[in-house]
């Protein structure tokens, strides 16, 4: 593979590993500064205590990153690993597996999930994990050949200026030359664009041939900058290829068992899918109307949670319009809810690149909700930044989140056109189409655009502090309201304020506010499931970590969490959806050969969601002070915001007064609607804490990690400079 395109600058001979149970028991090593390779084989009780998938990616940099490492230093560490339940066309949604790294917005942990062939296809190429640590010289390529049994450090391939910049262009041209010149299921890949090279919120692209559509599709390692710390190794790509068997490639103990639990899953999907919210049929999009609906919808940066507007950008329009119909959309062999929508011969209007047709992977929730961020409510409009943002590879949430906040900046005053050189206000198209390549290439605005909210609101404060001679800690305070970040991340497209369990999910996610640790605003706000505090709070621990297992063990979600069992009416937490988990357990232990519990895989999760939490503490992002939330993340901040749902916001104050009368005027209610919300916030943090055995201040105490076997030196030493 690749001989014939690319200067091999380093190759080794291997045998690949057999998988069984879901496992190889190998890990591939590559140092890119030394371009060493070598394969790691792991003891027999690695996968007990770490599981796979997050938990792998988690040990490795608790182990081998350095307290000063940072996402560019050669000892930050890149891992891709699926998961044991990784690879099995016969149980729904078993592509997906997991990036894990220290971010370039967060300096701590971040980890993002991501689907396509690229997880499976390297477990059958003998690995169940790939670490890459070094910087190299120049761009290179990885190459991992099963069928060769050989793996390589090449020269990344130059090719003509616009493939060269573009991480789908280049991904796509990479896997037809790797296969002389032809797509190939045996072949999937993974690449960083331009965009990753000048932001901080660089996406790396999970990239597999579609037999149906009969093109390279695309899903996305979206969150925290993977792709800024893959091309700062000087990484623009990986390729792995293996021809073995996809069809029970997992070796999976008990075959029947496996197939039993797939054909169950499946069956509650084929049923209950289409009569709740048809993700089959709409994509993910699905969710906007809804998020309107219920005040949920990011609108001008959180301002407002919903528009008139909003329904140009529903799910029927790109239905119409856009998404090629009566296709199995799955990202994976097997997946009968199929989300992954996707468009073909698009015309970009806009843009560098406006006249040029191109097909589209998306979009999903997320880019419609990032672009309602800006105030923009187009649907061409949504496919074009959905385009540009994947092919200069720019996570599409980060984008559209910081773009909304310096627009806030500048409807506020913080801001001028002076500053950044031209007009920024929501809803204007055309500036967001030219900010786009800046932000890629690192010229003008988009330089400061690339280093996300944290250090954007840093710079706004400078800027306006000197010019007002105000000091910038004032400024900063007053941003701090609306600047939509917790620990450097920015928030995914959730309007949390009305629902006091989401907001603990955002603040108290451990990698910042991205909602794959704790969805919990349907069952909170919508379906209104849990509404004591002490049930948020016991949600709080739950939920993220029977999703932490998800992440650990290489599948996707969204069939347990986006499609209600029937038979979960029937249990007394219906949220927890118990039934459909059961089949998840019943093909973990067919897979693996064990015989747990859910309380086994709770505590398996446990131990790994409280190294993640050592990892936080260690590179500062794990005491009380980083749980904490923007105000707009828990009220309406302004009083425009407040006016806006007025009626709304009084009752919610007369309930929590009580027998108290609400003040008169309403600048006193908004003041202490404000005071009333902190309050809350504040108690469930108290409360969180305590049932997971932390102190106060969001530490968890020794005996917690006794109790998981943690406490090693390293682990005393770190508590100990927090006087725990
Ligand atoms: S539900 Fe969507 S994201 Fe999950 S495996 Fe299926 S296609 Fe992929």
């Amino acid at each position: 593979m690749g001989e014939n395109c690319m200067e091999i600058l380093r190759q080794i001979k291997y045998k690949p590993a057999r998988v069984v149970g879901g496992y190889t028991d190998r890990i591939l090593r590559v140092n890119l500064g030394t371009r060493d390779i070598s394969v790691q084989g792991l003891p027999p009780d690695f996968k007990d205590k770490y599981i796979g998938g997050r938990g792998y990616a988690l040990k490795i940099i608790w182990d081998e990153a350095g307290r000063e490492a940072r996402y560019d230093s050669p000892d930050n560490i890149l891992v891709m690993a699926s998961g044991p339940l990784g690879n099995e066309p016969g149980f729904p949604g078993t592509g997906k597996f997991i990036v894990g790294t220290i971010s370039p917005l967060t300096d701590t942990f971040i980890d993002s999930n991501v689907g396509g062939h690229f997880g499976p296809l390297l477990k059958l190429a003998g690995f169940d994990a790939l670490a890459v640590t070094g910087v190299s010289r120049e761009d290179v390529v990885i190459l991992v050949d099963g069928d060769a049994r050989t793996i390589g450090i090449a020269a990344a391939p130059v090719y003509d200026k616009k493939t060269d910049e573009g991480a789908l262009s280049f991904g796509q041209r990479l896997l037809r030359d790797s296969n002389g010149g032809e797509y190939s299921d045996s072949l999937a890949a993974v690449t960083a664009g331009q965009g990753a090279c000048n932001a901080r919120f660089g996406v790396i692209h999970s990239l597999f041939f579609d037999k149906k559509r009969q093109r390279i599709r695309s899903k996305q390692a979206g969150r925290g900058g993977t792709g800024t710390v893959m091309r700062a190794k000087g990484l623009r790509g990986i390729i792995v290829r293996s021809s073995l068997s996809k069809a029970d490639g997992n070796n999976a103990v008990d075959r029947q068992g496996v197939r039993q639990a797939g054909s169950q899953l499946r069956k509650v999907i084929a049923k209950s899918d289409p009569a709740q919210l048809h993700l089959s049929a709409w994509g993910t999009t699905v969710l906007s109307e809804y998020m309107d609906k219920f005040h949920i919808f990011p609108v001008n940066n959180y301002q407002y949670g919903h528009s008139p507007d909003s329904s140009r950008i529903f799910a029927s329009v790109f239905l119409d319009r856009y998404f090629s119909k009566n296709i199995p959309d799955g990202c994976y062999y097997g997946c009968n809810l199929a989300c992954a929508k996707g468009a073909e011969n698009i015309e970009l209007t806009r843009g560098p690149r406006a006249g040029d047709r191109v097909d589209i992977d998306g979009p999903e929730y997320e880019t419609v909700g990032a672009v309602s961020c800006m105030g923009i409510f187009d649907p061409h409009f949504v496919m074009e930044y959905n385009w540009y943002c994947d092919e200069y590879g720019l996570d599409t949430i980060s984008t559209g989140v910081t773009i909304g906040f310096f627009m806030e900046c500048v409807q506020r005053g913080f801001l001028s056109a002076e500053d950044i050189g031209y007009e920024l206000n929501f809803g204007n198209m055309e500036v967001v189409v030219r900010l786009l390549p800046e932000i890629a290439s690192g010229e003008g605005f988009g330089r400061v655009v690339g280093q996300g909210v944290a250090r954007g609101k840093e710079w706004v404060a400078g800027k306006y502090a000197a010019r007002n001679g105000t000091s910038e800690e004032a400024v900063l305070s007053e941003l701090n309201k609306f600047a939509m970040e917790v620990k450097g991340l920015e928030f995914s497209m959730y309007v949390s304020r009305e629902s006091l369990a989401q907001q603990g999910g955002y603040g108290l996610a451990l990698k910042g506010p991205q909602h794959d640790e704790a969805w919990l605003i349907f069952i909170d706000q919508v379906y209104k499931e849990i509404p004591t505090l002490e049930q948020k709070a016991a949600a709080l621990k739950w939920f993220p970590l029977i999703r932490t297992w998800f992440n650990a063990t290489g599948l996707c979600k969204l069939h347990w969490i986006d499609v209600r069992n029937p038979e979960a009416a029937n249990t007394t937490e219906p949220a927890k959806n118990l039934p459909t988990l059961a089949h998840y357990i019943r093909y973990f232990n067919a897979t693996t050969g064990s015989n747990k519990d859910l309380d086994d895989i709770l505590d398996d999760s446990e131990r790994l969601y409280l190294l993640q939490k050592l990892i936080n503490l260690r590179y500062g992002k794990g005491t009380r002070a980083s749980d904490q939330v923007p105000l707009r993340a828990i009220g309406p901040v302004y009083f425009n915001e407040y006016e806006s749902r007025a009626e709304y916001y009084d009752e919610w104050l007369q309930e929590h007064l009580g027998t108290y009368g609400l003040p008169v005027s309403a600048e006193e209610r908004h003041k202490l609607l404000l005071e009333k919300r902190t309050e809350s916030y504040q108690q469930l943090c108290n409360l969180v804490y305590e049932k997971k055995g932390f102190t106060s201040d969001g530490i968890p105490k020794r005996e917690t990690l006794e109790k998981f076997a943690l406490m090693d030196e390293q682990a005393g030493q770190l508590l100990s400079e927090f006087m725990v």
